[in-house]
């Protein structure tokens, strides 16, 4: 085959060399079709039937599990039950294989066409519209192939993985044994699959044109840096990779030495460098890269790729445990930010128009109290550790933030009447990520003990951006003069109150962004633990003078391209060694 290049967005730093396996996570688009012989057709329609009846027992398990408050949801999923029993579904799709003698993917996908096709011809919008749940469960059919996988392209090696879009869900669930980078169909700067990828430290990119045309088994090069996939690479090109790769490593180690050295300026201004992590095993990553405690918790990701959901003892040992790992530093434990596009599926399918500005984080968390008591319980037992925070996400306003407080008191109140122990004087903040939060921060600040900025959010929602859509990912801007503005003014607003102002957004680990948040004077951030030794030892390399230079004149610009020019040439000047082994969120 003929040398090809794909380019898509970067978004966790390194390089991958090796063969692909081509993973379908249920987008019509990447469905692989496999033309199969005489001999394999038995195979292939019992491994259809094994796969159909598995995402029925899936599903039955899901239904029992579904709690009285949410029993609304169980209907929806007697539909997709009704559906997978559907007979003439099945056959139509078991037929295909023999007919066409066609992989059981392809053959589904056959049959849901067909579906389709009838369904387009109905009158009734409503019933027209059922037809995403005959796809979604074809979605949970095609899953349950995915676990049962056709010799064709099974991984037997660490391979690069190629897919339509990876869930957060997804993404926590990877082999890392087998796995070595992955690319995807979908996705923006700041898809939680790429804040997962940055974790595990593996190479990744998203949003990438054309990836739907590459097979199982290509030899290809990911580059991580600049988001490109060579299919079939030159010599020289091999070469250049395998030297990067290898100067990578080298950098890595070499900033790896130091991680212990404060981040602190050269003319004497320290900031607090934290991790931000999805899963507690992160916990020896964040210490062994110098991390200074956890800045945010992702809690909602041990609620993910489970049957049931989890109760308060297992909850609270888990942040106990985090808590005594980390001390004496401090972990800052956010509540479930459960809902968009981290679902539990033990809930049941969640479906919204638009589910970013539907039921997500506390929104979701005050519907189902329970759950939200259950977590509060836990947060506040695992505070009798003394260093543990508790913060609240998406925050909208004052009513809201008093409305969560109140649950929040109530459920300490009842631990005092159970004489159970915890930390009166345990700090609460809030994430500051939407733009309502921004204009009200001074009154917000008067209520709780820290901020702490979400970026990934407050770009996605101040400038209208889905940050999971490749589409409008270049509007992603973090030095947009509404978003520096932004971040500012919140930064004042808790330094006004006296309250401490942290930044656990990716742009917390961008070279490019982070002198500017030291010219705003930022008291702590927080990011991806693989980011830390880079970016203490930046910190260590400028002054607090530089940065508010930087930042003034940026500021002044008002241009989001004057803004970037600004900080790539303080960045390219300052530090060009370090540059050249980082992604970044600011386009020049
Ligand atoms: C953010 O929005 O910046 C953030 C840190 O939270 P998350 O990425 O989990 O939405
Ligand atoms: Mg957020």
């Amino acid at each position: 085959m003929a040398r090809k290049a794909l380019k898509g967005i970067p978004v966790s730093a390194g390089i991958a060399i090796g063969k692909t396996y081509f993973l379908d996570m249920g987008g019509n688009t990447s469905t692989v079709r496999m033309d199969i012989d005489k001999g394999h057709i038995h195979e292939e329609r019992n491994r259809l039937k094994k796969a159909f009846s598995l995402a029925l027992t899936d599903l039955e398990n899901i239904r029992k599990k579904i709690p009285p408050e949410l029993k609304e949801q169980s209907t929806i999923i007697d539909s997709h039950i009704m559906i997978l029993k559907d007979r003439k579904f099945q056959k139509s799709a078991r037929d295909y294989i023999r007919s066409r003698m066609i992989n059981a993917e392809w053959a589904l996908e056959y049959a849901v066409s067909d579906i389709e096709e009838v369904f387009s011809r109905i009158e009734d919008e409503y019933i027209r519209e059922r037809i995403q749940d005959v796809r979604l469960v074809a979605d949970r059919v095609r899953k349950q192939l995915h676990g049962q996988p056709a010799d064709k392209g099974s991984m037997t090696q660490r391979m690069i993985l190629l897919a339509s879009d990876l869930s957060p869900a997804d993404t926590i669930e990877l082999q890392l044994d087998k796995i070595m980078a992955f690319a995807t169909m979908s996705g923006g700067k700041t898809s939680h699959a790429g804040i997962i990828a940055r974790s595990l430290q593996i190479p990744a990119i998203v949003g990438v044109e054309g990836l739907s045309e590459l097979q199982g088994g290509q030899f290809v090069i990911l580059d991580g840096f600049n988001g490109k996939i060579i299919v079939d690479p030159e010599e020289d090109e091999l070469s250049h990779y395998t030297e990067l790769k290898y100067q990578f490593a080298e950098y890595q180690s070499l900033v790896n030495r130091n991680c212990y050295l404060p981040a602190e300026t050269i003319d004497g201004y320290r900031i607090r460098v934290a991790a931000n992590i999805e899963l507690f095993e992160e916990v020896t990553a964040v210490l062994d890269r110098g991390g200074e405690g956890i800045g945010l918790y992702r809690t909602e990701y041990s609620y993910l790729n489970r049957e049931n959901l989890p109760g308060e003892e297992e909850l609270f040992e888990e942040y106990r445990d985090l808590a005594s790992i980390a001390y004496p530093h401090k972990v800052v434990i956010r509540t479930l930010d459960l809902g968009a596009d981290k679902i539990a599926t033990q809930l049941g399918p969640f479906r919204e128009a638009n589910p970013a500005l539907g039921l997500r984080a506390i929104r979701f968390c005050r519907k189902y109290p329970e759950l939200f008591k259950t977590q509060l319980r836990a947060i506040l037992r695992a505070s009798a550790q003394g260093n543990v925070s508790i913060m609240f996400p998406m925050v909208s306003g004052l009513q809201e933030l008093r409305e969560v407080k109140k649950i929040y008191f109530s459920v300490r109140d009842e631990l005092k009447a159970e004489n159970i122990d915890y930390d009166p004087a345990m700090p609460m903040g809030i994430m500051i990520e939407l733009p309502s939060a921004v204009l009200t921060s001074d009154l917000l600040a008067r209520e709780v003990d820290f901020f702490s900025i979400g970026t990934n959010d407050l770009i996605q929602y101040s400038l209208g951006i889905d940050r999971t859509n490749k589409h409008v990912s270049y509007l992603y801007q973090p030095l947009h003069p509404a978003i520096l503005r932004s971040i500012k003014m919140i930064i004042d607003a808790g330094h006004e109150a006296g309250i401490e102002v942290s930044l656990c957004g990716e742009v917390a680990a961008d070279p490019y962004c982070v002198p500017i948040l030291m010219g705003m004077k930022i008291d702590s951030i927080s990011l991806n633990p693989q980011a830390i030794p880079g970016i203490k030892r930046i910190i260590r390399q400028t002054t607090m003078d530089e940065c508010m230079e930087l930042l003034k004149r940026v500021l002044e610009s008002n241009d989001i391209q004057d803004s970037n020019r600004l900080v790539t040439e303080m960045i390219f000047t300052r530090f060009p060694e370090e540059l050249m082994f980082y992604t970044s969120l600011v386009e020049d």
